[in-house]
């Protein structure tokens, strides 16, 4: 088993350490992780909010891969924060970096939080939900320093409406410009595997939406916890496998050195 999407004690709101994830994981038997810690800028651009001390990172990562590195394979990525009026800043902060993988990630619309009530408050579900999956498409289009786009549906976890739902046949015209964004560009689309947690059913995307990015060719898939706690890190991922294979995907992405390898479902135990 696989997981890439993994916060450790990089990233201020995780609780885990990079590792005691390694000793957790081998004793589960994966085969292969991949640390994604946060790095964000704050909406000024002026200091981070979620900030990556890169140095010691390289450092621990380098650490437990000399440990454990004999029994799984450990990879070192990250998730980075895209805001589209703040992209050339982060891809001058990117440049003399090193990683296995990059997770963009959509934590900020027009500025704000996304996880904050304000974002949502006195407007339509419709409104926030177009104007977040616009800043999506921007950040995809004009950004090409990721290698896969993480929690497609993220707004669904924080938005403050009854109906949490993201359905394809609502927002069909700026989820295609995504997803065939993302194809075109040789992007992947990750399984965020959080949703359960949310109570948002199987998986972030729905499986809606990998169905349809399966349809426009899309292959690149990565599945993430998107763990910040022992219990997150700590459950069956099989399911979520078998739900990606039953959307139509026959591999699950992996990459070293920003290389794509596409690991056959069949092979992950
Ligand atoms: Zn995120
Ligand atoms: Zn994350």
């Amino acid at each position: 088993m696989i997981d890439y999407h993994i916060h450790t004690q990089f990233s201020k709101d995780s609780k885990l350490t990079m590792e005691d994830v390694c000793k957790q994981a081998i004793e589960m038997g994966l085969q292969e992780i991949c640390f994604t810690d946060h790095w964000d800028l704050n909406p000024s651009g002026e200091y981070f909010d979620f900030d990556l001390n890169y140095q010691s990172y390289t450092m621990e990562y380098i650490r437990c891969s000399e440990m454990y590195g004999d029994k799984i394979k450990i990879k070192k990525g990250l998730e980075i924060g895209l805001q589209s009026h703040l992209l050339d800043k982060i891809d001058k902060l990117l440049k003399d970096k090193n990683f296995d993988f990059i997770l963009g990630s959509i934590h900020y619309v027009n500025k704000v939080d996304l996880f904050k009530e304000d974002f949502y408050k006195n407007r339509e579900k419709s409104e926030a939900f177009n104007e977040y999956l616009q800043e999506v498409y921007t950040c995809i289009t004009e950004f090409d320093n990721f290698d896969c786009l993480g929690h497609l549906d993220v707004i669904r976890r924080y938005c403050i409406y009854n109906d949490k739902s993201l359905l394809y046949d609502d927002y069909m015209e700026i989820l295609d410009k995504i997803l065939i964004m993302l194809v075109n560009k040789n992007k992947g689309l990750e399984a965020n595997i959080s949703a359960e947690r949310y109570g948002l059913g199987n998986i972030l995307p729905s499986e809606e939406i990998f169905k349809r990015y399966g349809d426009l060719e899309g292959k690149i898939v990565t599945l993430g916890s998107d763990s910040h706690l022992n219990e997150h890190f700590k459950i069956e991922r099989k399911k979520y496998i078998n739900i990606l294979k039953e959307c139509g995907f026959t591999h699950v992405a992996s990459f070293e050195n920003r290389n794509l390898c596409l690991i056959p479902i069949d092979e992950l135990e």
